[in-house]
């Protein structure tokens, strides 16, 4: 994806993109799924897990529960046996179960394509709402989770204390059209570079550009 036509408000993070870009051409959701609502399964059980871990969850959980219904029929010490390959299996059981719920009830058991709706389900936070419209619909999100909270203040595009400001900064920074992109560069650059504990600055394409604002 070349950049030159779209307006970028700071050359910094223009150039920043840039160069994530042609490191990570391929940068996308490593999670699998078939359907929006199974995509919605997986972000909610990917919160304090990893991709891999979500992956060899549903790989099975999805061959057998596939929509709402499925796991509405389920009670919760049935699903929460399901996940319990993930973190926080049992809150995240109880959260899946009451959003299946809540689809067939209010939304015909389709997942809504509306924001503050998204907001509305058991488990869904502005990271997992933008996350679905993002990759679910194909539509502006920037989903904030910990890499690129992380990757953006250490970078000098954001200045922010939570994740919920760091959204917000960096929507008003990068244009629509590379929200749901600029999402998953920075979380591809923060598994692989930009570390938590120990980010890799002397092999990062980015070191000449960052003020490294790394809190120790
Ligand atoms: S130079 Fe260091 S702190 Fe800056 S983005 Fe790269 S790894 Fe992160």
């Amino acid at each position: 994806m070349c950049l030159g036509e779209i307006v970028i408000g700071s050359k910094h993070v223009k150039e920043i993109l840039e160069i994530l870009m042609a490191e990570y051409p391929d940068a996308q959701t490593m999670l699998v799924f078939n359907s929006r609502f199974e995509l919605l399964v997986a972000v909610i059980l990917s919160a304090q897990s990893t991709d891999v871990q979500v992956n060899r969850v549903t790989a099975e959980l999805f061959q057998m529960h596939k929509t709402p219904e499925d796991f509405a029929a389920l009670n919760l010490s049935e699903i929460e046996e399901l996940i319990k390959g993930v973190g926080l299996h049992k809150s995240k059981a109880k959260n899946i179960r009451a959003m299946a719920e809540m689809l067939i009830k209010e939304h015909n058991g389709q997942v809504p394509a509306d924001f503050n709706e998204l907001l509305q389900l058991p488990g869904v936070g502005r990271k997992t709402a933008n996350v679905m419209l993002a990759v679910g619909f194909n539509q502006p999100g920037l989903g904030v989770d910990t890499h690129v909270h992380r990757v953006a203040n250490r970078l000098g595009l954001v200045a922010a204390k939570n994740a919920n400001r760091t959204e917000k900064e960096l929507k008003a920074l990068i244009p629509q059209e590379l929200w749901s992109k600029s999402h998953h560069l920075f979380i591809w650059h923060g598994r692989r570079v930009c570390k938590a504990r120990k980010p890799l600055c002397e092999e990062c394409v980015l070191e000449e550009l960052c003020p490294k604002n790394i809190e120790r």
